[in-house]
């Protein structure tokens, strides 16, 4: 096995994402230089997460949690770029399985029913081929065991940008119509991990969270995602 992967590699060399130095057999996805230096979030349940604090207009959060931390100055922003943009989504999963392992230690995992990545729009959808959220949503499925459940919010077109000209009313209900949950049933009382890529303002997130929270009874609702801004 290890003399084909030997023979891949020569004829396919794979390059480090974030400092595009070659790789070795042995190293997956980062050079080992690159896989110390990670900018990783340390979680500690004792003391509120920075993504906990952005997500707190939303009260029935159980737990949040960040892997790592994105600055645009730095070139590790290029893990959510391979992600997201140029097509090497299963980097999402690797660095998933790391932040899954690391959270299970500190048991941040307890109690929870399934996992919900959150949902692209459907041009979106189309446009990238694919969802990056459900490729963060397996690494952590890989880890823990905990079931991904993929069709159960659908993401509506967010036109906020482009209503300069509607009134207040028009304006918060667009807001409050980005997304919509098919089935509320299986998710009554449940405890549900939301996945999402990178958490900027939270805003995105608060708003499907209070959607989950008007329209199902009793959930309640953890958040991963693989970066957090600086
Ligand atoms: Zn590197």
């Amino acid at each position: 096995m290890k003399i084909l992967s030997s023979v891949t590699d020569f004829l396919l060399p794979r390059y480090c994402k974030v400092c595009g130095r070659r790789l070795s057999v042995s190293e997956e996805h980062l050079c080992i230089g690159c896989y110390i230096g990670l900018p990783i979030v340390e979680y500690d349940f004792r003391t509120l997460s920075r993504t906990e604090t952005l997500l707190l207009s939303e009260r029935n959060i159980v737990r949040a949690s960040s892997l790592l931390q994105y600055d645009k100055e730095s070139d590790y922003r290029k893990i959510l770029f391979h992600l997201k943009y140029w097509g090497h989504p299963e980097v999402g999963s690797w660095m998933a399985t790391i932040g899954a392992r690391k959270l299970g230690d500190a048991g941040f995992f307890v109690d929870v029913d399934f996992i919900i990545p959150l949902p692209l729009t459907r041009r979106r959808l189309r446009k990238r081929g694919y969802n990056q959220c459900m490729y963060i949503a397996n690494g952590i499925r890989k880890v823990t065991g905990l079931p991904v459940v993929e069709h159960a919010v659908i993401r509506h077109e967010d036109n906020r940008s482009h209503q300069a000209g509607l009134g207040l009313f028009q304006r918060w209900s667009n807001a409050q119509g980005i997304f919509q949950v098919i089935d509320p049933e299986p998710l009554r009382g449940k405890h549900i991990l939301l996945v999402d890529d990178v958490l900027t303002t939270g805003s995105t997130l608060c708003s499907l969270i209070g959607t989950l929270n008007q329209s199902v009874p009793d959930i309640r609702v953890s958040v991963f995602t693989l970066a957090i801004t600086i």
